[in-house]
């Protein structure tokens, strides 16, 4: 059974089966109310019933007292509707209005899709969720203050574990770790979200989305969060990889069109092997997507994976295609400012002693 909730001060709808929560209901239809652990626990969901009635399923007494209840509060991350519901709670506007946050985090599954990826699944401590926009990425912290960004690979509102698609970097020292040494139940420790790579929902144009490798991670958490909340935008998703064992989703991106008419998947090879067989499109995935889509003055592009290709479809899509430079969104998968700190002493170093010799 729905209902209708309409949240004040900022007076959106959105309609509340009876099994769900208030704030998975709104999670799901794209509203961002505020969150923490989703289990009743800290209380950052607490909002006030103006009008209607709930019932508080596991908030805790000592999180939502019996006089809170009777004066109309309520954890939405536990209540459920029993009416039509007004609701007083803050939305999340920008950003900046989610918390940056510390977390341990448990390797909870690892699974080796391709012989350079590893999709790893991570489960935060009880009574945590991290709560941020489909898109953005995770600092992995390690010895030393160092750091390693990761994009997060499932929606928001799908976070019992958080899924990152991590490809080993040769010569990189955190990706060795996760393929060679790195274990089911260890622990990690992440910092986030982070970044401004998410779906601008307030645009009502079609949407170009080109991922490149493990680029995919960011782009994949978009379009399940635009199908979670109903989203009727045409999308074009062009995921590119040198070889077929590169897509290692593959069957997701297909399964997308097949199920929701406003997805197109158009997969792309660079240099495909001879045992792949492959029947598909070949090229530079953003060459593809420029060839699909000539004129993208009325489009917004999202696009992830190496600088390298970034850079080129940011030059070929503005100058070429005519897209307005700031529809252009994307995160680049640059290598931690560490490395590039050493590689810079290297290359200065390098430097001066060729000058010395
Ligand atoms: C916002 C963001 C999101 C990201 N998301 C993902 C993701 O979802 N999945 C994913 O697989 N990766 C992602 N990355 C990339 C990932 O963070 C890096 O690949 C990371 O540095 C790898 O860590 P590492 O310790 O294994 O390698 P590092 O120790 O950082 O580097 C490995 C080696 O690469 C070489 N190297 C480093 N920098 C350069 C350079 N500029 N030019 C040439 N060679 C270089 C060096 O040989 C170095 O030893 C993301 C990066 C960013 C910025």
């Amino acid at each position: 059974m729905g209902f209708q909730v309409s949240i004040q001060p900022s007076q959106q709808h959105f309609q509340a089966d009876a099994t769900e929560s208030i704030l998975e209901a709104a999670l799901r239809q794209g509203l961002s109310l505020p969150y923490g652990c989703r289990d009743g626990v800290c209380g950052s969901c607490r909002g006030k019933v103006l009008s209607g009635h709930v019932e508080h399923g596991k908030a805790q007494p000592d999180v939502l007292s019996e006089a809170e209840r009777a004066a109309g509060f309520a954890l939405f991350c536990c209540a459920r509707a029993r009416s039509d519901l007004c609701i007083e709670s803050r939305e999340l506007r920008s950003l900046a209005d989610i918390p940056v946050r510390t977390l341990p985090a448990r390797v909870q599954k690892l699974t080796r899709a391709a012989p350079d990826v590893m999709l790893v699944e991570l489960k935060l401590p009880a009574n945590e969720r991290l709560q941020f926009l489909a898109g953005q990425y995770v600092d992995i912290l390690l010895p030393q203050g160092k750091r390693r960004a990761f994009s997060l690979a499932n929606a928001p509102q799908d976070d019992a574990f958080l899924q990152l698609h991590i490809r080993h970097t040769p010569g990189g020292k955190f990706t060795a770790h996760v393929f060679n040494t790195m274990k089911e139940r260890d622990i990690l420790r992440l910092c986030g979200p982070h970044g401004s790579f998410f779906l601008r929902s307030e645009s009502a144009k079609p949407i170009l989305l080109v991922a490149a490798g493990t680029g995919f991670a960011p782009i994949k958490a978009m379009v399940q969060q635009a199908i979670s909340e109903g989203n009727k935008r045409s999308m074009y998703v062009y995921w590119g990889g040198r070889a077929r064992a590169d897509l290692y989703l593959l069957q997701l991106g297909e399964s997308w069109p097949t199920e929701h008419a406003q997805l197109n998947f158009v997969p792309v090879l660079s240099e495909p092997l001879a045992d792949d067989n492959w029947q598909g499109r070949s090229g530079l995935v953003h060459q593809v997507a420029m060839a699909d889509h000539p004129d993208l003055s009325g489009f917004q592009a999202y696009v992830c994976g190496s600088p390298a290709m970034v850079a080129a479809a940011r030059r070929d899509f503005v100058t070429r295609g005519r897209l307005p430079v700031e529809e252009f969104f994307a995160d680049s998968f640059d290598f931690a400012a560490d490395t590039l700190a050493a590689i810079e002493t290297l290359t200065a170093s390098h430097i001066r002693a060729s000058q010395n010799e």
